[in-house]
């Protein structure tokens, strides 16, 4: 199976012209927006960034790190182009009343440790906040979930999660085993999506908002399932046209190669690239 979501995305630009596509309105211009439907027009999907690892390693063969100067990099840049870096809850929240301009979505996936010494100290020192999604069955273990020729780097114990929470980090559910979701048998979708999501309520003591697929991948029940446990939002990582929504938000993988010149190109062409990609899935 394709490891979408560590593998790396198409480095180039997107090829593209914007159009913007059917789908419910959600949110935004009109008057007295609402989210009930969890379907977006692409005009509001906002730009969700999607990182693994912050840490410099030899050897990285699924691209999923980048160094922690690269991550200060990247996060100055938006910064200077008047974007903010959010947690998904609160992308969510300004979403819910039209004010999600210059918001930028800032997701973590797996729990890597070195993100709380790799990421952390940037995040604050740009008042930026950032949703972080934990495998809850690995907590304190690593992503032996990976083939092995991936190396194995530790993931966050049950005491740090609370400890990027006490950060103002948003801790969203990456399942309890990280296996993909698509196809999945209704006993394992309800134990991945809801065991993971009151398990971390138990640690963190606050609801839980958001999920993000494992590999990205997940199916109209994968993402009923996701609704159905209580979650407000989920995240994917390339989404058809017609399932994109809250339950289903497409995000943008950012890698090491991704500098300042880079990052404007995916910036600007966010819309068209997942509008293409779309159409394609
Ligand atoms: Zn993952």
């Amino acid at each position: 199976m394709t490891d979408v979501d560590h593998a790396p995305h198409p480095p180039q630009p997107f090829p593209g012209v914007v159009h913007e596509q059917t789908v419910h309105a959600v949110g935004g211009l009109g008057a007295a927006p609402q989210l009930e439907a969890d379907r977006l027009h692409l005009r509001h999907v906002p730009l969700i960034l999607m990182y693994h690892a912050v840490v410099t390693v030899a050897r990285d063969p699924n691209k999923i790190c980048v160094t922690p100067s690269r991550f200060a990099e990247q996060m100055a840049w938006l910064e200077r182009h008047g974007l903010r870096g959010v947690g998904i809850g609160m992308l969510a929240d300004a979403m819910r009343t039209g004010r999600q301009h210059g918001l930028v979505g800032i997701t973590f996936d797996d729990g890597y440790v070195n993100v709380i010494e790799g990421a952390l100290p940037v995040l604050r020192s740009h008042g930026f906040g950032a949703t972080v999604f934990v495998v809850t069955g690995r907590l304190g273990g690593t992503n032996d979930w990976e083939d092995g020729s991936a190396p194995s780097w530790p993931l966050v114990s049950a005491r740090q999660v609370e400890t990027l929470a006490a950060a103002g980090i948003e801790i969203g559910s990456h399942g309890v085993n990280h296996v993909p979701l698509a196809g999945a048998r209704p006993a394992e979708l309800s134990s991945e999506v809801g065991a993971s999501r009151a398990q971390l309520a138990a640690i963190i003591g606050t609801e839980i908002r958001g999920f993000a697929y494992p590999y990205g991948s997940m199916d109209a029940r994968a993402r009923q399932a996701v609704r159905d446990a209580g979650y407000e939002y989920a995240c994917a990582v390339d989404v058809k046209a017609s399932d994109k929504g809250l339950m289903a938000l497409p995000r943008v993988y950012i890698g090491q190669q991704d500098g300042v010149a880079r990052m404007a190109v995916k910036r600007h062409l966010y819309r068209g690239y997942i509008a293409i990609k779309g159409r394609r899935s």
